[in-house]
């Protein structure tokens, strides 16, 4: 293979987490063991030092229907929020017919906070379920993938385009920058949000690694990107979404000076080496030292007599689940708040998924999977808490 952004051919293989089903392969049960198995496996490109997955699974497998809610969540509905009212003051909050485009607009979550700013406000969304759903909701949204064909056919430019999570997804990354530069008015900006490889190192969130993530990315692999394609990344801020995500305000090259904001996250990223190989060899290293540790905790209760319940069933948790080898002789099931997913099976270890509003019993212990949720999980629980219900947190962001 070839890298996705530089074209060399000079990868090496760092982070090696087996087969694995696709993350959000989630089954019914007549399917139960019919799931295909694909390389999950990260390689580091010695000429851009930009970290990707080394196999894709096709997009069409992995988008055309995926059953991720981003409103299924307060945390994530309020988080967008505030992006969006950060993008407004900061750039737009005196213009007329302002106008905003979301790439992967999921169930327009995201665009109905712009909407109510007084955006007018398309998606594209490559979920036909997702987009129904987000038509519904008022949201004008597109079902298709983006890509610069696309946008030829959307034919009207934006002040501002977004892309939430999905910028690390693109099989055709070079045709989505092309797209964006396309669609991209004058003085317009793309708010690009992605997890932070330096986070991810800091955070042993390695559970982020997952097919649908192609690309992990740093400050300096992302500037090389972007510079490909005639865009240029001006301002970003940190924010604690995902264990740490980056969202950055990227405009056309040459039209915006680079805040001291950025140009202090970037001497930060230098200083801290995250984008030598020795800093993943290391962390690959600690990702085994994390298992070691994490199933000598399982098993331990389970001798006690312990029953344990996963709690959420996030793509990533599949990635822990199956690279951990954890399965229904530890975990009875895994306890979900998204309807999209009752009834099914976690791809790999096929752990049968429950609402936990209809759950009839408690578990001694609750496996959180969705760490990211954090402090809404333990809010939501605080009665079950005071039972004396265990939430074991096996990436933890707060431990680092
Ligand atoms: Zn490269």
């Amino acid at each position: 293979m070839r890298c996705r952004i530089c074209n060399s051919e000079n990868l090496e293989s760092v982070i090696d987490l087996g087969q694995q089903p696709w993350a959000n392969d989630f089954i019914k049960k007549e399917h139960i063991g019919e799931e295909p198995f694909y390389p999950l496996r990260v390689v580091y490109c010695h000429d851009c030092h930009a970290a990707q997955l080394d196999y894709t699974v096709k997009k069409e497998v992995m988008f055309g229907n995926h059953t991720y809610l981003t409103g299924a969540t307060k945390t994530t509905s309020e988080h967008f929020k505030r992006v969006a009212q950060r993008v407004d003051e900061e750039f737009f909050s005196n213009r007329k017919d302002k106008s905003v485009l979301d790439i992967g607009s999921n169930d327009g979550t995201q665009l109905l906070h712009y909407q109510n700013m007084g955006y007018k406000a398309l998606g594209v969304e490559s979920s036909k379920i997702t987009a129904e759903i987000a038509n519904k909701a008022g949201v004008n949204t597109i079902n298709e993938f983006f890509n610069l064909e696309t946008v030829k056919k959307i034919d009207s430019k934006f002040d501002v385009i977004n892309a939430a999570g999905v910028f690390y997804h693109l099989e055709e990354i070079h045709s989505v920058c092309e797209g964006i530069k396309e669609a991209l008015k004058e003085d317009g900006v793309f708010v690009v949000h992605f997890i932070y490889m330096k986070d991810i190192f800091e955070h042993m969130t390695f559970d982020q690694i997952y097919h649908e993530h192609l690309l992990y990315y740093t400050l300096e692999t992302i500037g090389k990107l972007l510079n490909l394609h005639g865009l240029e990344m001006f301002d970003a801020y940190h924010s604690g979404s995902h264990g740490g995500t980056i969202i950055g305000y990227v405009g056309h090259k040459g039209t915006r000076q680079a805040s001291e904001r950025l140009c202090k996250m970037q001497q930060a990223e230098q200083e801290s080496n995250c984008n030598s190989i020795k800093a993943y060899r290391d962390f690959n290293q600690k990702i085994e030292i994390l298992k070691s540790k994490t199933l000598n905790y399982l098993q331990e209760q389970k001798k006690l007599g312990k029953r344990i319940f996963g709690l959420g069933s996030p793509l990533k948790g599949n990635t822990l689940l199956n690279h951990f080898g954890i399965g229904t002789d530890i975990l009875d099931c895994l306890a979900e708040t998204n309807p999209l997913r009752d009834g099914l099976y976690s791809p790999g270890q096929h752990i049968p998924i429950v609402l936990q509003k209809d759950l009839k019993e408690n578990p001694d212990i609750y496996f959180v999977l969705a760490w990211n949720f954090k402090n809404e999980i333990l809010e939501r629980n605080a009665d079950l808490i005071k039972e004396g219900v265990e939430f074991y947190f096996p990436v933890d962001v707060d431990n680092y």
